[in-house]
């Protein structure tokens, strides 16, 4: 899919790498984020003292990595990464936690993935920076307490709703990501078309930005394939036709869906009578992974008012009929 939220291939990732911006003042958008952690970074720096833990929510693709990376950059620290899915044993935490230095940022990506046992650990890490940890096996055994180097967790999750409360409860600082509007993601794609070495009209990033679902990971995925399409077909040189024309053979529509949103789209109508349906269905009917629908498809679905989420289910709206060129039916539909 041109459109997957997360980065398809270590390459893409390298380039991903590369088209961060590194300081807070030239990350893009999300302004009430950006206002609150420039005061806290300044008044934590101001007392020496390591900010307070930090968790961003929201869908993949809108920053979160590229966010706590200038955070760590701002802090003056070191950031180590690592992800929920990854830490599988208490043991694999504790390494990381005792190798931390003085106000560190530790950035734990899926934080809702992580399991109870290593949750455990992070309770009091966060709360006190000492963790428990157990020595010895059987009846020797005994649990010894560890102080650790004051550091800040930055969590990231697609849903907050998704962690547990006490883990919830045990962040400072806690921001949602919000989907970017054309005008915030037309400055991303010049930037990275500058970085990229592409030639770009502002028309052309107008065109790429309003096709990108809102997702800055996005915008730059479909910079480069429409900057291929151009070195082939137009001398280079991305203009507003020459981006509509790639987007076009990209099978990315006008409003920016793609194959599976349309499909998606189409499911809930002819499937389901415009619902409602649950997700277990749709999820069916479509081929693709129930969280993969629920966290990654459909917020900017709903978002944009495409679908409508109630408690019994999915349901088509005025938009959904108007999106595939149908005509609404007089009973169904909202
Ligand atoms: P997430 O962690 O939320 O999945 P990332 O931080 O990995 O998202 O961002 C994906 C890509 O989008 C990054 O490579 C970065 O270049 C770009 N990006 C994200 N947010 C911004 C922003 N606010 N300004 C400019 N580029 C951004």
């Amino acid at each position: 899919r041109i459109i997957s939220p997360r980065p398809a291939s270590p390459n893409e990732e390298a380039i991903e790498r590369a088209l961060r911006p590194k300081a807070l003042d030239e990350y893009v958008g999300q302004q009430r984020i950006r206002e609150q952690l420039e005061i806290f970074i300044t008044a934590a720096r101001q007392r020496s003292e390591s900010l307070d833990h930090v968790l961003l929510f929201g869908p993949p693709g809108l920053g979160k990595t590229t966010l706590a990376h200038i955070v760590a950059r701002e802090m003056g620290v070191q950031l180590r990464h690592t992800s929920g899915p990854v830490l599988e044993r208490a043991g694999d935490l504790a390494a990381l936690l005792t190798n931390l230095e003085r106000n560190d940022v530790l950035f734990i990506d899926e934080i809702h993935r992580l399991s109870p046992v290593v949750e455990e650990i992070l309770y009091p890490a966060l709360e006190d920076f000492q963790i428990d940890i157990l020595i010895g096996e059987g009846p020797s055994a005994r649990s010894v307490k560890l102080d650790l180097q004051p550091f800040t967790l930055v969590g990231a999750t697609t849903r907050a709703g998704m962690l547990t409360n006490p883990l919830r409860d045990r962040f400072g600082i806690i921001a949602r990501l919000e989907f970017y509007t054309a005008a915030e993601l037309t400055k991303i794609v010049t930037r990275s078309a500058g970085l990229l070495n592409a030639q770009i009209s502002e028309d052309g990033a107008h065109e790429i930005a309003r096709r990108s679902r809102g997702t800055p990971r996005i915008a730059n995925r479909l910079l480069r394939r429409v900057r291929d399409y151009a070195e082939v077909k137009a001398k280079g040189i991305i203009t507003g036709d020459v981006a509509k024309a790639a987007l076009a053979m990209l099978d990315v529509d006008p409003e920016g869906l793609d194959v599976m949103d349309r499909k998606i789209l189409e499911a809930i109508v002819h499937k389901f009578d415009g619902g409602p349906v649950g997700l277990d269905s749709l999820a069916a009917a479509v081929g693709e992974e129930r969280d993969t629908i629920e966290d990654v498809i459909e917020p900017y679905l709903i978002q944009n008012g495409y679908i409508q989420r109630t408690a019994r289910g999915r349901v088509a709206t005025l938009s959904t009929y108007r999106h595939l060129g149908l005509a609404a039916p007089s009973s169904g539909g909202t």
